[in-house]
């Protein structure tokens, strides 16, 4: 039967990431059969919603998405829908590889950086759970929610990954110094979990201090297990030491459905100039390839991206090339052949 995926372009670069990428996985005929839907910015525009039912139907029936960036307005406006989306689903791990790949030349190029965040993708600080209190906005108010079966869930997912993988450590980054409930609680459920995987080595960390040793010594960190706001700023940080974001790939994975992702938003400086760099994308893209078991094909694709990195010749402006998204894409193309 033919795998169908839902395929979301969304706003700013995402249409010409996603047809770029899009462009390779049919070069690679891997047989998956687009469903095209809408979510984000355009959508609201368009259909007058940002998130529109046939989109969450055809998702749950397909079970998996590939997904454009969407933009969420600042402060006021409609509710992020990567969240909603995540939420819907209950696709509860962010798994955001970040490694230096060939030919990109990173400040750690020589110590090399190769880390998996795996960031609580459903509460926390994320869950929506907030308010203005009257009058004028006097105050506001965010809960922090935690409960002890989603850190069970998240905390497990990454030693399972850490196994699957063949990674060698998992490292819990919290604050529960001074966030002592919501992440003492976190850190105690991280804690008996590893307890159980006595062949993955464990440790944990307060957030800050997290901060300062990933710039200084990212090669000392393989699988990073943290809450949804943490995941958030360390995945971008860690697609800094990488490279940038036009790099960094995300997986939403969840029982019932997935999505994969950039990690970068909408870009809406380059958006519509062609420029774009679609690694970030390609890449989810080959998560997904390996979520559906088509792991030749990922090989493949995966091997083709990085001989044009590692080439050289058509790398786009973030990485201090020329080239621009569509000359990149024809690369790629041509190195599957
Ligand atoms: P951004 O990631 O869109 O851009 C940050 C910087 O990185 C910009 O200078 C941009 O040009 C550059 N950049 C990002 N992706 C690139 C690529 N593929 N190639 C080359 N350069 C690239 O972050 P932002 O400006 O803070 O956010 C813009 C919008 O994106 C916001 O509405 C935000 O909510 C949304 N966003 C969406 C997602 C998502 O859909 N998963 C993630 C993050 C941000």
């Amino acid at each position: 039967m033919t795998q169908k995926v839902s395929l979301i372009r969304g706003d700013g670069i995402g249409p010409e990431i996603v047809d770029a990428t899009v462009r390779v996985l049919e070069e690679l005929g891997t047989g998956l059969e687009w469903e095209e839907v809408r979510a984000g910015s355009g959508a609201f525009e368009d259909l007058g919603t940002p998130l529109p039912e046939e989109t969450l139907l055809s998702i749950g029936r397909n079970k998996v998405a590939l997904k454009g960036p969407l933009e969420t307005p600042v402060g006021t406006g409609f509710r992020s829908i990567n969240v909603a989306i995540r939420k819907h689903f209950d696709m509860y791990a962010n798994v955001r590889p970040a490694k230096i790949l060939p030919g990109v030349e990173t400040r750690f190029s020589e110590t090399g950086v190769d880390l998996v965040t795996v960031r609580e993708n459903t509460e926390g600080a994320y869950a929506g759970i907030e308010h203005t209190i009257p009058p004028n906005r006097a105050a506001a108010e965010t809960i922090i929610l935690i409960t002890r079966w989603a850190c069970e869930r998240i905390c497990r997912y990454a030693f399972e990954y850490a196994r699957r993988a063949q990674r060698q450590k998992v490292t819990l980054v919290h604050k529960a110094n001074i966030l002592k409930e919501t992440n003492g609680l976190f850190l105690e459920v991280g804690q008996s979990i590893a307890r159980e995987y006595d062949d993955i080595e464990f440790d944990d960390i307060i957030v800050d201090n997290m901060c300062m040793q990933m710039v200084r010594w990212p090669e000392e960190f393989d699988v990073i297990v943290t809450t949804n706001l943490f995941g958030d700023i360390l995945s971008d940080l860690a697609a800094g030491l990488i490279g940038g974001l036009g790099l960094t790939p995300g997986a939403n994975i969840g029982k019932d459905a997935s999505m994969f992702e950039a990690v970068h938003g909408t870009a809406p400086d380059i958006a519509g100039e062609g420029i774009a760099n679609p690694t970030a994308l390609m890449r989810a893209a080959v998560m997904m390839l390996e979520h559906l078991e088509l792991a030749e094909e990922a090989r493949r694709m995966d091997k083709a991206l990085n001989a044009v990195l590692e080439e050289g010749q058509y790398v786009t402006r973030d990485l201090g090339g020329t080239a621009n998204t569509e000359e990149f894409t024809k690369a790629v193309v041509g190195a599957l052949r």
